[in-house]
């Protein structure tokens, strides 16, 4: 996808605060957090939100949900976190490529 936002993040088009990256996935400082850790955990294929996944993405999706605690401990949550896939514009979507937020550690700093 040409003018999406985080396809340009995962082809290194526009800068990010890399949290992690492989072949298929990347995890990104949020650049407005609503806490003091969050991140956001994208696969590099362009799904556009919950809406789109099928069956095919099952094992993207597992690997996506697995990232999440080896991540989050990375980043000092391993008290505990939050973890929010906003999904559609209904569902409070603004950036139309697939992410999982994960935030926690108290409020972020002002
Ligand atoms: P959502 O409402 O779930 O679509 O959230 C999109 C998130 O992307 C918001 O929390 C934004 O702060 C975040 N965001 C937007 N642009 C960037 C960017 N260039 N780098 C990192 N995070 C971003
Ligand atoms: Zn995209």
């Amino acid at each position: 996808m040409d003018d999406c936002l985080f396809c340009k993040i995962s082809r290194g088009e526009i800068p990010c605060r890399k949290v992690y990256e492989d072949d298929e996935v990347l995890a990104f400082h949020d650049i407005r957090p609503a806490a003091r850790v969050h991140f956001l955990i994208i696969p590099k294929q362009h799904i556009e939100s919950m809406l789109s996944v099928e069956p095919a993405h099952a094992a993207l999706m597992g690997k996506l949900m697995t990232l999440v605690p080896q991540l989050a401990r990375e980043q000092g949550l391993g008290e505990g976190f939050k973890v929010n896939i906003n999904t559609g514009r209904a569902g409070g979507q603004e950036v139309f490529h697939l992410h999982l937020h994960v935030f926690g550690g108290g409020p972020a700093a002002a």
